[in-house]
């Protein structure tokens, strides 16, 4: 079989104009030949707006060389190149420079109509697509892809400029950073609607590795995320670099205002107690509450579990440890941190480098509980109970005690 697609064009004038798009060709029908190939698509969308272009162009300047003052036509001077990205391939366009009518007294003796209307160089639907598929991929991945999907050459430098361009509008519209984004006095909270359900976030920082141009081996720098739930509603994420980012409790605070946070509303905060984090929650809700997340204390006691197991059953003081190690956590998870402390420091007296008995990673696990003990002690004030918060709370989902909330 044959098939032949054409583009039927109707003027203002009225003209008709058929133009031939594509000619395909099929064989014996085959699962790879049933319908449309992804080329045929591409060599489709791009041969129609080539030919769409044409004419639409041609509409645009006939009725921008008449002068909007005395219906005269403006003589073309000459003509210009301009060069539009589009998702459907590049469109060279013959850009003309029209003389300017002798009845106005315009500043310039000429005029690109074209070059006035287009004032970027990239359709708004590849600048876009280009933008979203950077922020979630590597430039080089996006411009594959792009490739791959459209008829078009995409290069890595034109993802990477346009999405530093999308980056920055969005950063210029965001507003300034403050210390103190608690607006009002009670009063005027209290005279607010009734808030929606509370909201709980959880923040988090991780190191990554650092690159530098060629350079793989530019060091490491800090990235913190965090993640905004809240019943039933959609969850959100954000993220920053806090060495390079000078907005960001703007940007958290953003965030939160997006989803509904009212300044009557209940926020609780979850992080794993490190201080940059914890500055960032700080007066940005006169309800907000700040909890050390079950996470980090259950992952050093984790880890403390481990060198425990590894010991031999011989050792006399396994069982000990083992019990001492789950009763910090169970007075952890009720929130008793007094008593707690108690059992940690009782376990320091235990594995002291000084006392007789000696085996495998003793002064590592000793290291291990003295750091505990500050730990805790240092982040006593945002130990919640955790069981009750757990069994009745209605963010759920964030104090599972199982799972790190990312
Ligand atoms: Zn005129």
């Amino acid at each position: 079989m044959k098939a032949k697609v054409q583009i039927v064009i109707e003027t203002e004038q009225h003209d008709i104009i058929t133009t031939d798009i594509i000619n395909i060709h099929r064989g014996d029908l085959s699962s790879a030949t049933l319908g449309l190939t992804l080329q045929e698509a591409k060599e489709l969308t791009s041969s129609t707006q080539q030919v769409m272009a044409i004419y639409q162009l041609k509409e645009f300047l006939n009725s921008n060389q008449i002068c909007p003052h005395c219906n005269k036509q403006r003589s073309i001077k000459d003509y210009g190149n301009i060069t539009y990205r589009t998702l459907f391939g590049k469109l060279k366009l013959k850009s003309p420079r029209l003389n300017q009518c002798i009845c106005t007294k315009e500043k310039t003796k000429t005029y690109s109509p074209l070059v006035y209307l287009l004032t970027e160089r990239t359709s708004p639907e590849l600048s876009y697509l280009e933008s979203k598929w950077a922020s979630l991929m590597s430039y080089g991945m996006t411009t594959d892809l792009l490739q791959e999907v459209f008829p078009l050459n995409a290069n890595i430098s034109s993802v990477f400029n346009n999405a530093r361009q999308t980056a920055n509008r969005l950063e210029a519209e965001i507003g300034d950073e403050e210390v103190f984004f608690i607006n009002g006095c009670q009063r005027e909270f209290d005279e607010l609607p009734k808030p929606e359900a509370p909201l709980t976030v959880g923040i988090d920082g991780g190191y990554v590795h650092a690159r530098e141009g060629k350079n793989c081996k530019a060091g490491w720098f800090e990235v913190i995320v965090g993640k905004s739930l809240q019943e039933n509603k959609e969850t959100k994420r954000f993220g920053f670099v806090t060495t390079y980012d000078k907005k960001s409790k703007r940007r958290l605070y953003e965030m939160l205002k997006g989803q509904g946070l009212q300044m009557n509303q209940r926020i609780t905060f979850l992080s794993d107690g490190g201080d940059n984090v914890r500055d960032l929650q700080l007066y940005m809700s006169p309800q907000a509450e700040h909890v050390l997340d079950w996470f980090h204390i259950t992952m050093r006691l984790t880890v403390m579990n481990q060198i425990v197991i590894g010991w031999a059953d011989s050792n006399n003081d396994k069982q000990d440890v083992k019990d001492h190690l789950e009763s910090i956590k169970w007075c952890l998870w009720h929130g008793n941190v007094f008593k707690a402390l108690k059992y940690v420091e009782n376990l320091t007296f235990k594995l002291d480098p000084d006392n007789e008995n000696k085996y495998d990673n003793k002064d590592k696990l000793y290291k291990l509980v003295n750091e505990f003990y500050d730990y805790i002690n240092s982040n006593s004030n945002f130990i919640v109970n955790y069981y009750d918060r757990h069994h009745y709370s209605i963010s759920r989902e964030a104090f599972n005690s199982s799972d790190p909330i990312f």
